[in-house]
């Protein structure tokens, strides 16, 4: 089986000034010096990219952008595209966030361009999906996710298994301290998985990362890594403190 180096990536949403966020990559920087066998990621607000990112040259924390717009400039007020994310120093941008789907209007075809102009400029798509609580009370959270990656993953090709990352967040989870039991979050991965083999082939299918988000804690983080489809974690609430997230970032050291 392909071995795949575990991801942990901290959402910071709307949190933090960029001194703030330079602080708290620094400070996060000091407490993983010895994490082995582990990649980190932090996702600051845009106005920090730049900065933090530079805080961090020669560190092995990445720097990933929140969202972007699929075209490459123009005439869209407010928005920052694929180009403008590298230029200021990151080598992700996370996609499709539910709370970007529930506020602010984002579809699965939006998704899909985001996805894809990401790409196309070198950044790692981390590729956000799940299903809401009604869903999954409706038995539907197969027929959601299937959608959502058919649709977010059009006319995307692979160089290599490393140019996507998908996160399973069921939106019930996200900041709500409910953690999806490691049982449920395997049980989508491994489905998850299996939509990629259908769509990529085994071989990519296996190199493919896939990271759980919900609630994640230090105290729930190794349960839930120890299943076989879940490659990492996407975190929200427990990213925002250095310390708390140092202890994720070496939950198996
Ligand atoms: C998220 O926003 O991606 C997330 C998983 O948030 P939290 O960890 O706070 O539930």
């Amino acid at each position: 089986m392909t071995q795949r180096v575990p991801l942990i990536a901290g959402n910071w949403k709307m949190h933090k000034t960029g001194t703030q966020a330079v602080e708290a990559a620094e400070r996060l920087d000091g407490l993983i010096k010895e994490a082995a066998g582990v990649e980190v990621m932090i996702a600051p607000v845009h106005t920090a990219l730049y900065q933090v990112s530079r805080a961090l040259k020669g560190s092995a924390i990445a720097v990933g952008a929140q969202n972007l717009h699929w075209e490459q400039q123009g005439a869209f007020t407010g928005e920052i595209s694929a180009e403008m994310i590298v230029d200021a120093g990151c080598s992700h941008v996370i996609v499709g966030h539910s709370e970007r789907r529930q506020f602010f209007g984002e579809t699965d075809d939006s998704v899909n361009r985001k996805i894809l102009a990401a790409k196309k400029a070198g950044l790692v798509p981390v590729f956000c999906i799940g299903e809401t609580e009604t869903q999954r009370e409706a038995r539907e959270t197969f027929s959601v996710l299937d959608k959502q990656m058919q649709d977010g993953l059009k006319s995307f090709a692979f160089e290599k298994p490393s140019d996507l990352v998908v996160a399973y967040e069921p939106v019930w989870a996200i900041g709500t301290g409910k953690t999806a039991t490691r049982d449920q979050a395997q049980e989508a991965h491994q489905f998850i998985r299996s939509l990629l083999e259908k769509l990529f082939g085994k071989l990519t299918a296996d190199g493919i990362r896939i990271l759980y988000g919900g609630s994640v804690k230090p105290d729930n983080v190794e349960a839930l890594m120890e299943m076989p489809d879940v490659d990492g974690a996407l975190v929200g609430g427990a990213s925002l403190d250095p310390e708390t997230f140092g202890k994720l970032v070496l939950f198996n050291q």
